[in-house]
Formats: structure tokens, C-alpha cells, sequence
């Protein structure tokens, strides 16, 4: 590709960044990867109405997270800053003017034309719809009579009334629209500030965007911003509209489907790598069977002939399934180091801080079935505390009764007490002969001895677990569970 490669991520810090802002920044920063080029973060802060404090940093946590880097933007800076459009005022100005000087934008007098019972809120929602405005071909005598002498802020493009407006989207292809369905837009407000159309004109302009790769729903603006670029004698960037990423039951992705603010995906357990790799695909493949890739494979193979024109499906089963296979992958320590602050948050405050060493054995165990960081406190629990409460009734597996059980719990006890080998080939070895000689199929002893060393019906493999739990603890459960079970009885 001639020249180089310049994309930006340009979010407006309206509210806390969902899957949809992270996927643009993503194939954006994909794309730079790939090509070499730059990745550039620009906050469009135009709307200052709808400003949501705290946003920007949110966003800009959520890229951290992913290790989603960026070469230009807040934080970082570069040559073409500052970052923010609140602080470029003074050139949207000068555009505006430049415009208005060309006979391309004019000033619009719409709120200050007097009305009756008009309250403000009216004005607001009158200026900004054109179609009463009749402002365009004011004689300067007309503007003196309506402004009353003041200066008008709001300035307004003077869009074309005929011809088409023509852009070769590099995911949609060709899309056209007749310029007369076209309004005369506002490129600058009355409280000084530009609108999105104009700001992100000047911008990808002046930063040397080369790619403007965005989500589908600015589709819609694409001819506004042509007739911007081509009205100030810019050349346009490339433009590609990224699908739409809608639930599952096919409708806009929201809450509803599972799909949550970035940073509650970290709370909830997700990796960023399987975040990752589970948003590279919404839109984006390498075939039509790889779903597990890495960051690297993504970025050696991201063109954007790979990137799907129909619309994405979020699907929330799949994440926690990724995730899962990403769990599977980290080592032991790895495992550990990233269940602590989920121990730190949700164990009971008496049990913390939990022994490193002693999670590092257990996190092997849960590895194959867990599917979110979240589960574990819940799947470590018994291993750092005898779960007192559960229900003894549960001891007694199916086909036994309460003597049988009492006689198993007895066995096991005496077992487990004189054994020094904990090792699981050992302790199976020991017990299954101990089974046997009490008529017990191996369901149901082992189904007993699971109960009474975790109060769970479910656990990872009976004798990797206790050989992980040692023969201290492993003798106390057991034996907590046999006095407590002998007492209901
Ligand atoms: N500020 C817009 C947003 O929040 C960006 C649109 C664009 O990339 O042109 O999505």
C-alpha cells in the first residue's frame, strides 16, 4: 500500500466503552500492525452536552487490558496533537469561516428568529432540523433584519442539490446517495463547538488519517463527510464500514444479550486474551475453522478482504467456552497469579491472604473445567476451609444406607489416617481395595469419601485432591464429616 498507514480510534466520551468501541479499536490497531503503520487515539469530545465524566479513562483502561497500544493520543502525544477536539476549537473555526468565505457553509439565524411560543428546548430541536431553515440564500439586508444586528455561532454546510455523492466503501463497495436527500447539516454549534462532521473532517485530514475504518452506523454520514473533504479541497481517506454486531437472536447487541461494559468483563473473569480473540472474530476470520488464534497470527494475516460484510453475532456461550481454552493454556503459576485477586475479592476476609504455594497445586485441578476466573473462590473454597455446613444426608450414595455409609466413612478414616503416601496412585490403590472388601462399587465409596473431604457432590478427581490437600486436612474432613454424620444418627 503506497504511503503510510495511519488509523485512528476516535471515541466520544458519551459513556463507558462497550464491545462495539473496543472491536473498532481492535480491527483499527489490526490493521496498523499489519501494515507498520500507526495507531492513533483521538477523543471527540464535541458533545460536551453529553460528556460522561470518567469515559475517557475507562476506554483508555479497557485498550490497556487488551494490550491494545497506541503510537499517537492522550497520554502518549505525537506530532499531530493536541488529541482531544475540545482543544482544536480555533481550527474548526477557521474551516468553518473558510467554508462560509467559499459560499460552501453559511450562517444559520434559525434560533434567533423570534417565535411565538417558543420555548427554548423548540429552538434547539428547530435549529438543528433544516428543513425550515430557509437561511441559505439570505441577502445580507435579511441577516441584519433577523439577527438583530447579532452574530450568529451556528454555521451550516450548503450540501449540493443535485448529483450523488459517491464513496468505494473497502468492506461495502460501492454505495451512492443522491445529494438532494440531503440536509445542510450543522458543522458548528452555537456554544462554539463543531459538530462530529466537521471535527472528524479537519481531523483525519490534518492527522494524516489513510484509513477510516469505523462502525457501519456512520455509514449514513459518509456522504456528509465527502462533501466536507471535497469543499475544503482535502483528499478523502479510504473508508471501510465494519458490520454490525448484533445478539443472537439477531437483534442490535445490548445488555440484554450479555454484552457489558469493557471493564466488567474483567470482573467477571474473562482474560483479555480470549476477549481478544473472541472480538477478532466478530467480523474478521483467518478460514472457516480456526476460532482459537493467536494475537500474532491475527496480526500477520489481517487484510481487510478477510473482514465479513454481513452482520457479527455476539455469543455469549462461545466467550465463556474461549475463555476456557485460553484458562487451559496458562501454567499453574500463571493460573494462580491471575485467581488471587478474584480470591482477594471474594473468599471470606478470615481466610485471606491465601498460601501462593499451596493455590499453585490447586489451580491444576480446577483447570480443565473452569470457564471464568469468577469461579474461584467458589471452586477453592473446601480446599482452604472444611465446608461445615453441608448437608450429611448427602454422604449416602444411591443404593446405600446409613450404616453402610457410616461403615465407609470408618473404613476410609482408618485408611487415610494410617497411610503416609499420598500419592494418588496410592491412595486409590488403598482404596479401592478398602471398597471392595465393603461391597461398595466404586461410585459409591469414592462418591461418600468426595462428599465428606469437599461437601460437594462434584470435584476435580478424588485422589489428585486429596494428594493436593494433604493428609492433615484430607484426615480432618473426613473425620468431620464422619462425627457429623454419626451424630444425626
Ligand atoms: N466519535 C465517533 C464515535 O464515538 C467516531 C466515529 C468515527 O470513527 O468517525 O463512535
Amino acid at each position: 500500500m503506497p504511503g503510510e498507514i495511519r488509523v485512528r480510534f476516535a471515541p466520544s466520551p458519551t459513556g463507558l466503552p462497550h464491545i462495539g468501541n473496543i472491536r473498532t479499536a481492535l480491527f483499527n490497531w489490526l490493521f496498523a500492525r499489519h501494515h507498520s503503520g500507526k495507531f492513533i487515539v483521538r477523543v471527540e469530545d464535541t458533545d460536551q452536552a453529553r460528556l460522561v465524566p470518567g469515559s475517557i479513562e475507562a476506554m483508555l483502561d479497557g485498550l490497556r487490558w487488551l494490550n491494545i497500544d497506541w503510537d499517537e493520543g492522550p497520554e502518549v502525544g505525537g506530532p499531530f496533537g493536541p488529541y482531544f477536539q475540545s482543544e482544536r476549537l480555533d481550527i474548526y473555526h477557521d474551516l468553518a469561516e473558510r467554508l462560509v468565505s467559499q459560499g460552501n457553509a453559511y450562517h444559520c439565524y434559525c434560533a434567533q428568529k423570534p417565535s411565538s411560543n417558543d420555548d427554548e428546548r423548540q429552538r434547539d430541536r428547530r435549529v438543528s432540523a433544516s428543513a425550515d431553515c430557509n437561511c441559505r440564500g439570505l441577502t445580507p439586508e435579511e441577516i441584519v433584519e433577523l439577527s438583530g444586528g447579532q452574530e450568529s455561532n451556528v454555521v451550516r454546510f450548503a450540501m449540493p442539490k443535485e448529483g450523488v455523492t459517491r464513496v468505494n466503501d473497502l468492506i461495502r463497495g460501492e454505495v451512492e446517495w443522491r445529494n438532494e436527500t440531503q440536509n445542510d447539516f450543522i458543522i458548528l454549534k452555537s456554544d462554539g463547538f463543531p459538530t462530529y462532521h466537521l471535527a472528524v473532517v479537519a481531523d483525519d485530514h490534518l492527522m494524516e488519517i489513510s484509513h477510516v475504518m469505523r462502525a457501519e452506523e456512520w455509514l449514513p454520514s459518509t456522504p456528509r463527510h465527502l462533501q466536507l473533504f471535497e469543499a475544503l479541497g482535502f483528499e478523502p481517506p479510504q473508508f471501510a464500514h465494519l458490520p454490525m454486531i448484533m445478539g443472537m437472536d439477531g437483534t442490535k447487541l445490548s445488555k440484554r444479550h450479555g454484552a457489558t461494559a469493557i471493564g466488567e468483563y474483567k470482573d467477571a473473569g474473562i482474560l483479555p486474551h480470549a476477549l481478544l480473540n473472541f472480538m477478532v472474530l466478530l467480523g474478521w476470520s483467518l478460514d472457516d475453522k480456526t476460532d482459537v488464534v493467536t494475537s500474532q497470527t491475527v496480526i500477520d494475516n489481517f487484510t481487510l478482504d478477510r473482514i465479513t460484510k454481513s452482520s457479527a453475532i455476539f455469543d455469549q456461550v462461545k466467550l465463556q467456552w474461549m475463555n476456557g481454552m485460553y484458562i487451559r493454556e496458562l501454567s499453574p503459576e500463571q493460573l494462580a497469579g491471575e485467581m488471587v485477586p478474584f480470591l482477594e475479592r471474594d473468599l471470606p476476609k478470615d481466610m485471606l491472604p491465601v498460601d501462593r504455594e499451596y493455590l499453585r497445586q490447586i489451580a491444576p485441578l480446577l483447570q480443565e473445567r473452569m470457564k471464568s476466573l469468577e469461579e474461584s473462590a467458589d471452586s477453592t473454597l473446601y480446599f482452604f476451609q472444611a465446608n461445615e455446613g453441608f448437608d450429611t444426608e448427602t454422604l449416602v450414595q444411591k443404593g446405600m444406607d446409613r450404616d453402610s455409609t457410616l461403615s465407609a466413612l470408618k473404613a476410609a478414616l482408618d485408611d487415610l489416617d494410617a497411610a503416609d503416601d499420598y500419592a494418588p496412585k496410592k491412595l486409590e490403590e488403598m482404596l479401592t481395595a478398602t471398597g471392595e472388601k465393603l461391597s461398595l462399587s466404586r461410585r459409591q465409596f469414592f462418591g461418600v469419601l468426595r462428599v465428606a473431604a469437599t461437601g460437594r457432590a462434584v470435584s476435580p478427581p478424588l485422589f489428585e485432591m486429596m494428594e493436593v490437600m494433604g493428609k492433615d486436612r484430607t484426615v480432618s474432613r473426613v473425620k468431620n464429616a464422619l462425627e457429623r454424620f454419626g451424630a444425626a444418627n
